[in-house]
């Protein structure tokens, strides 16, 4: 793809987003960051689109993410990148995580979140952290269950070097229900912990659903296909 049509596709859909919030009830006071989730894509493509100005970047394989932000990390037009960590966590890769990324938003069990806290270099801030749930209840998607989203909560928030954000879900195709119901949890969490000072980040919505998961709540939406084309 040429460098003009990645960057038609990133202002389409950036408009398309912009169009998405004000049609939502949320609109005035909440703002819906748009992730580029440039996964199998090359560092290249990341480079030129945060030259215009996009910031969020999503990447699910570790090796491959970790070469790109080694490359670009001396880019003076990538100096402002977020890397977010989306694709599922082996226990023995969390170190690598914990090292190279700003977001990891696919924790689903204590232990991960445990070892990501103790191997978090002291001379980063936080990693910044988003649970993700398994609204669907299908024994075969990733996913923390939400009735052992309370003792993840609790436990996840005594860890220093982790900063809760929120929840990320991907859910079922079929289940159309799955955004409001993620809107509901989300809601609910904040008013029974408001120590989680930092509770302000709802994933979901994806290149096919993002304007109705902005309809329904969301603030955050990891885009791929839509802009960066095809995975080959
Ligand atoms: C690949 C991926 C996306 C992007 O999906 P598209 O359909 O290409 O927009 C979003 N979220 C997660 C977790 C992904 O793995």
């Amino acid at each position: 793809m040429s460098s003009e049509s990645l960057i038609n596709n990133w202002n389409t859909v950036s408009q398309q987003v912009a169009q998405a919030c004000t049609q939502a009830e949320h609109a005035d006071t909440e703002k819906v960051t748009l992730l580029a989730v440039s996964k199998t894509k090359p560092a290249a493509m990341i480079a030129t689109l945060a030259k215009q100005g996009q910031h969020d970047f999503g990447e699910n394989y570790l090796q491959e993410a970790i070469e790109k932000i080694t490359v670009l990390k001396d880019d003076t037009d990538c100096a402002e990148i977020v890397w977010h960590y989306i694709g599922s966590i082996q226990r023995n890769k969390t170190r690598d995580i914990a090292e190279h990324f700003d977001w990891v938003q696919t924790v689903e069990r204590d232990i991960i979140a445990k070892r990501l806290n103790e191997q978090r270099p002291e001379d980063m801030s936080p990693l910044n952290v988003l649970i993700q749930v398994n609204i669907d209840a299908e024994d075969s998607k990733s996913g923390c269950q939400p009735d052992e989203l309370s003792t993840l909560i609790n436990t996840i928030k005594s860890y220093e070097r982790l900063q809760l954000r929120g929840l990320m879900i991907i859910p079922a195709k079929e289940n159309t229900d799955a955004f409001k119901r993620t809107q509901q949890l989300f809601d609910t969490i904040k008013q029974q912990h408001p120590e989680l000072s930092a509770w302000d980040t709802l994933s979901m919505g994806m290149s096919d659903d993002m304007v109705d998961a902005i309809a329904n709540g969301s603030t955050m939406v990891r885009v791929g296909t839509a802009i960066f084309g095809a995975r080959g």
